[in-house]
């Protein structure tokens, strides 16, 4: 197996150029959570991801770590807290979990705001705290702002950001990565495939490599999608036409206003499932029909029909979305595909 390794801003670190998201794990077993990240080890992945938040991920790596050289792997993972204590008591937890005595790097998951850096009690003294304790070696953030971004990376205050980036990145965005070049600042992509609205791993992954300091950390849980990211580690895909032509039909056709399927806008006092309910138009124009037709998918669509126009959603969209009216134009299109295709 051939894998790249590219260091990670000013914390030195070497990490895969194919690395490992962990939130996708949380939905397949404990065993086939083991097998999956044997399998990454194997093909040369040496850099995980996860949360605090996401349920069993940090124990079905614990497991899969069992028995490897603690120093041939690295590990960030991530705190929702706000207050110095609850950060602490999150590494406790996460250590405990991950079955190490220190994680490489503590993010900040998604602040808004970010934390008083100066604050005694506030978050970001816990990142410091935890450092002095030796329970990770850096200190990251995380944000899905580009604003928020931006200023944690001005600080100076953080080695590293995690930032949602893929095809579809906005100019801005793509200037978010070289300030992380420019300030030595790790850069780690999220949602390389856009939370499952991009469907050309080949074209995702030639994107990505354009931007030499930028490490992704691919949301898989199956094999045949870790399989597939290895195989373009081992034979990038070439910056040919081909490539070319898919990169721009991706960027052509879904770029501008889109849910990132965060989840930061649930829940919905109407129950709808925002996320994939903001998106189906996408699905829609990608995925086979009858798979968009279903019972389920249409009772879920025509929920929002329920919406309180509350607005809750909107004002906790990250990416600053009009929720309820993307919803409504996600609804009309939807039914009248419904409509011509039912038939
Ligand atoms: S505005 Fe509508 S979709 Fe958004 S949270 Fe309120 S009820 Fe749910
Ligand atoms: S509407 Fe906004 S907050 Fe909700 S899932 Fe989509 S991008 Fe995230």
């Amino acid at each position: 197996m051939s894998m790249d390794y590219i260091r990670l801003g000013r914390t030195g670190l070497m990490v895969s150029a194919t690395s490992f998201g962990a939130l996708p794990i949380q939905r397949i077993s404990f065993d086939d959570a083991v097998l999956l990240v044997r399998q990454a080890l194997h093909g040369g992945v040496n850099y995980f991801d996860t949360a605090n938040a996401y349920t069993d991920s940090e124990e079905k790596l614990g497991m899969a770590f069992v028995g490897v050289r603690r120093e041939s792997y690295i590990i960030s993972t991530k705190s929702g807290a706000t207050t110095k204590a609850g950060v602490l008591a999150h590494v406790e937890l996460s250590l405990r979990r991950l079955r190490t005595d220190y994680v490489d790097i503590l993010q900040l998951h998604n602040p808004n705001p970010l934390p008083d850096p100066d604050d005694p009690d506030g978050a970001y003294a816990g990142l410091l705290e935890a450092r002095g304790r030796g329970w990770v070696r850096f200190i990251g953030v995380t944000n899905h702002g580009l604003p928020r971004a931006e200023a944690a990376v001005l600080s100076g205050k953080y080695d590293t950001l995690q930032y949602p980036f893929c095809v579809l990145a906005s100019e801005k965005d793509e200037k978010l990565v070289q300030l992380c070049k420019e300030r030595d600042i790790g850069f780690i992509a999220m949602k390389g495939m856009s939370g499952g609205l991009l469907t050309d791993a080949k074209a995702a992954f030639a994107y990505i490599r354009r931007f030499p300091n930028v490490v992704p950390i691919w949301g898989v849980q199956k094999a045949s999608e870790l399989t597939e990211f290895l195989s373009y580690a081992e034979n990038p895909p070439p910056e040919d036409a081909e490539t070319a032509a898919a990169i721009d039909r991706d960027r052509r056709e879904l770029a501008g206003e889109f849910c990132r399927a965060c989840g930061y806008c649930l829940p919905c006092p109407a129950g709808i499932d925002i996320p994939q309910c903001a998106r189906r138009k996408y699905f829609l124009m990608r995925s086979p029909v009858p798979q968009q037709l279903t019972d389920e998918i249409r009772d879920a669509m025509l929920r929002i029909n329920d919406c309180k126009n509350c607005r809750s959603c909107a004002n906790k969209c990250p990416y600053g979305l009009d929720t309820p009216r993307l919803l409504r134009e996600n609804l009309a299109y939807y039914e009248q595909f419904y409509k011509e295709h039912k038939a």
